[in-house]
């Protein structure tokens, strides 16, 4: 399994940065060749590989007019490609959706899908006008990206430790050499990309050569709720990532200031603009309304809130052989419905780091990841199954009589849905509810003084999850 590093350069001198910057520019006209020769139908579309693209303009002298040296433009085509590829998988998945969407019998459903899966579609009238639907034609946008190939880059460290990465620059056997901030030199295929005066090193690692890929998985099985002041509940009542909601207030404060801050200078700018002082409008959209800073703090908060997430998952592995859990990527509310609202997208945000942190960890240290249908497992009592009464963190069972935390509840209760004969992964919400609702009439029928007798009572005392009544 592989995951993205990302490196960094440190005080790399501006003409170095402005040459690299300028063979990023040329290789943003090679990826925008590629994307307006074969981003359509009849290029990638058709299965053109970049080998065969290479070939063409090797044939044909198309190289030679962009000015960079063989390696950086077959690799750049290459990346392309792919770029090109992947725009094209996900028309797919929408032309999928139109083939399940219209009614038909199996077999010709099958054969569409099939025709699809292999390129097969322009023959087939109802597959190509579908393509032509989903598939708009894009153009390149990436002007500031050099792929490296792993056989093109070197790393040494020099007396005072700093590590150096060098990579081809324009001219033949003139290297680049940048200093990074880390002493991990970058592997394999290196994406740079230059942002702000600064490189980033980006490279895939293979997870298993991670030390915390080599740590074993308990042998439990436990279940854990998504929370939101802390990462992880799980179903022993433990509480993992609890610096997470303090990150993520004191990130939406900061982001609120500095966008009231902006939207100020902004119209101090405009209204300058207006009286004709275009001078002054300039000098505060260059100094004051620059992005460069912003997308540096961003990317420091999403590191630490990763880290955050990613450290609460490593503890429940190393009790679960099986962590059962709510599919988190289910759930996700697009960018448009979530407006402005800072508070919103963060929490959309961090649903789907957790939803992949649960994935890899468990993919790295081998534990199973059991999805199961998460549908009233916060509102539920996990001990009778009865809807209770949510209250801040407190969860009121009125049918039992009993308060539990309201997260605790909620990860035992997913815990238990994993063996559950009833309720499936994609049984429906009003369904999940009805079952409930038939369990405890059940019950309530066959034990009619349980929530008075002193039997229940002393149960209750002693369950380890129970909490004080009066809160
Ligand atoms: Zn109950």
């Amino acid at each position: 399994m592989k995951i993205t590093r990302i490196a960094y350069s440190t005080g790399l001198n501006p003409g170095k940065y402005a040459a690299l910057l300028e063979q990023a520019r040329r290789l943003g006209q090679v990826r925008g060749e590629v994307w307006q020769r074969y981003g359509s139908i009849a290029g990638v579309g058709s299965g053109l590989r970049d080998r065969q693209v290479r070939d063409r303009w090797l044939a044909d002298g198309t190289h030679v007019r962009f000015g960079v040296l063989a390696n950086a433009w077959k690799e750049t085509v290459r990346d392309a490609t792919a770029d090109i590829a992947a725009n094209l998988a996900s028309a797919k998945v929408e032309v999928r959706r139109a083939i399940s969407r219209r009614a038909g019998d199996p077999a010709e459903r099958r054969r569409l899908l099939t025709a699809l899966k292999a390129d097969r579609w322009a023959g087939d009238p109802f597959l190509a006008r579908q393509m032509r639907k989903h598939w708009k034609r894009g153009q390149n946008r990436t002007h500031d990206q050099i792929v490296v190939r792993a056989d093109q880059h070197n790393t040494a460290t020099d007396g005072r430790g700093q590590l150096w990465l060098a990579v081809p620059g324009l001219q033949r056997r003139q290297m680049v050499r940048i200093p990074l901030s880390t002493t991990v030199a970058p592997m394999g295929t290196l994406r740079l990309i230059l942002r702000g005066g600064r490189v980033e090193v980006h490279y895939q690692t293979d997870a298993s050569q991670m030390r915390s890929s080599q740590r074993p998985c308990g042998d439990r099985t436990i279940g854990v709720d998504k929370g939101y002041t802390e990462a992880l509940t799980d179903s022993d009542s433990e509480r993992h990532g609890v610096r997470l909601g303090e990150l993520l207030t004191s990130e939406s404060d900061r982001l609120k200031q500095r966008n009231r801050r902006r939207a100020k200078l902004r119209s101090i700018a405009n209204s300058a603009a207006g009286r004709g002082d275009h001078a002054k409008a300039r000098r505060i959209t260059a100094n004051n309304l620059g992005t460069v800073k912003r997308d540096r703090q961003a990317a420091r908060h999403r590191a630490r809130v990763r880290t955050e997430i990613f450290t609460a998952v490593h503890r429940v592995v190393d009790k679960a052989a099986t962590v059962v859990a709510e599919d988190l990527t289910k759930t996700f509310a697009g960018r448009t419905t979530l407006g402005n609202n800072i508070n919103r997208r963060l929490a959309a945000w961090t649903k789907g780091v957790t939803a992949e942190a649960l994935t890899n960890v468990s993919e790295r240290r081998g534990s199973a990841l059991v999805h199961v249908n998460a549908a009233y497992t916060s509102q539920a009592c996990h001990r009778c199954g009865g809807l209770g009464r949510r209250s801040g963190d407190r969860l009121h069972c009125t049918a039992c009589g009993v308060v539990w935390q309201a997260d605790v509840n909620a990860a035992i209760n997913i815990l238990q849905r994993a063996g559950d004969p009833d309720i499936a992964l994609h049984t429906p919400h009003h369904v999940v509810r009805q079952i409930l609702q038939d369990r405890t009439d059940r019950r309530r029928t066959r034990l009619p003084v349980q929530d008075s007798s002193p039997a229940t009572a002393e149960r209750r005392a002693n369950h380890p999850n129970r909490s004080a009544m009066s809160n």
